[in-house]
């Protein structure tokens, strides 16, 4: 056999390893998700191999009559979901959604205001010290909002006197950025409307975690409570191809559609626009069960995990009104988030370290952070629901507070996960969570 032969069949053995893995692993990472067959046979259509630069209509490419037509069904129905005046589906990823904003919002270099990623802000929002993309690729200044670690959200009075304090002082801010990756509560936004009108500032909304909650109508309405731009992930509580979209009013439609293209994508993944129309059209038809599922999983999960010792965040608050859930283990016997992270994995269960809002002055940082973030999209579009959640939260407690050889816990989530291979709130709920489609 020549050796380019093997590699080709060595790949392909990795990828059925994987798979093998996932149908045994219990996953709680709350960007994932496992998208529906329906999605998947989508995104492996003739599409994968097309360009249509542009707009529907206006392509400059030939031989796009059937994109242009599931790229305007795509767009209709992201605007209906949520209510938007205008939808560009045409963003390749979250991240890519996010510089299309700033794009439309703000010149390079301006100062915008986002969340810290202590306190759960991504990466793309972050600062250039950090290599963020807000900072690094787009030049911007960032400031972060003041933040409430105990109620874990923006501490709404203190955030707009920092404002204030800024435009008093000529460093004017320019964008206004709210959402994040540790997203259990909604922000406060309608309370700054009134400033950013004030300023001439525009209100920006990432929605990467929670757009699957928002289209079922389970989560705050961002275009309604005074965001002008709303950005995408499409397959975190959302169960679609990995993508992204950008929402806005009518006033930044041109702005936005500029940024997509020539901007930011010469192709645009055409295949991935189909997936993403297919799953709007199952959010239509499941959303509203399935999100309401998955609220009832988060708070389930936090609760079992609470009784059995962990210290979930905000309990005041009921720990969660997401998918999300944080917990503070640096009092478990593991004491490490990375060292959790791993054990777990060992034992078929996939979840994240995550920094704590008070880890940078305890010394840790994102290697070696005090917490972990858990979430339920997965595991909820699989079947699950509280009494699994139950069993979930006592697999964790095996591993992490009673020390329990890892392989025999990884044995014992194998056989427990048997009866969670298919996806379900879909038309199509009989071909495996896992299977890989093959050609022959
Ligand atoms: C995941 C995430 C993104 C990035 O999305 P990608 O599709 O992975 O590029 C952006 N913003 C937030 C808040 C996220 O959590």
């Amino acid at each position: 056999m020549s050796d380019h032969k093997k590699t080709y069949d060595e790949i392909f053995d990795l990828l059925e390893k994987h798979d093998n893995w996932m149908r045994n692993t219990i996953n709680l990472i709350a960007s994932e998700n496992v998208s529906s067959p329906a999605v998947r046979s989508a995104i492996v259509s003739d599409f994968r191999d097309r360009y249509a630069e542009g707009w529907p209509g206006e392509r400059v490419y030939a031989g796009c009559k059937f994109i242009d037509e599931v790229e305007i069904i795509c767009m209709n129905l992201a605007k209906e979901l949520y209510n938007a005046e205008f939808a560009d589906v045409r963003p390749v990823s979250g991240v890519v959604a996010n510089l299309m904003m700033y794009t439309a919002a703000m010149a390079p270099g301006e100062r915008m205001m986002a969340l810290s990623i202590a306190h759960g802000g991504h990466i793309s929002h972050a600062r250039k010290n950090l290599g963020g993309t807000a900072g690094a690729i787009r030049g911007h200044k960032v400031q972060n909002w003041v933040f409430n670690d105990e109620d874990f959200n923006i501490d709404v009075d203190a955030s707009l006197a920092k404002i204030r304090k800024l435009q008093d002082k000529g460093d004017e801010i320019k964008f206004l950025l709210f959402g994040g990756s540790v997203f259990p509560f909604p922000h406060p936004m309608k309370e700054f409307r009134e400033i950013a009108d004030e300023f001439d500032i525009i209100i920006g909304y990432d929605s990467a975690h929670v757009c699957g909650l928002i289209a079922s109508g389970r989560f705050q309405d961002p275009l309604r409570e005074g965001a002008d731009m709303v950005t995408l992930s499409t397959h975190k509580t959302l169960f679609g191809p990995q993508h992204g979209v950008v929402l806005s009013t009518e006033k930044f439609a041109d702005a936005i559609k500029r940024a997509a293209f020539p901007g930011m994508m010469s192709n645009h993944h055409l295949h991935n626009v189909a997936g993403l129309a297919v799953a709007f059209a199952e959010m239509m038809e499941f959303g509203k069960d399935y999100t309401g599922q998955i609220l009832k999983n988060a708070r389930a999960l936090a609760q079992s995990l609470h009784e059995r010792g962990f210290k979930v965040i905000a309990e005041h608050l009921g720990f969660t009104e997401s998918h999300t859930l944080l917990v503070d283990i640096t009092e478990t016997p593991l004491q490490h988030g990375n060292v959790l992270e791993e054990r777990l994995e060992d034992a078929n269960i996939i979840i994240n370290r995550n920094l704590l809002p008070w880890d940078k002055k305890r010394g840790r940082d994102y290697k070696t952070p005090g917490g972990i973030r858990l979430g339920t999209s997965e595991t909820t579009r699989l079947g699950m629901k509280e009494s699994e959640m139950d069993a979930v939260a006592e697999f964790i407690t095996r591993v992490v507070m009673k020390e329990e050889d890892v392989k025999k816990v990884a044995a014992d989530v194998s056989e427990f996960k048997k009866d969670y291979q298919k996806v379900h709130y879909a038309f199509d709920t009989e071909t495996e969570a896992y299977a890989h489609l093959r050609f022959k």
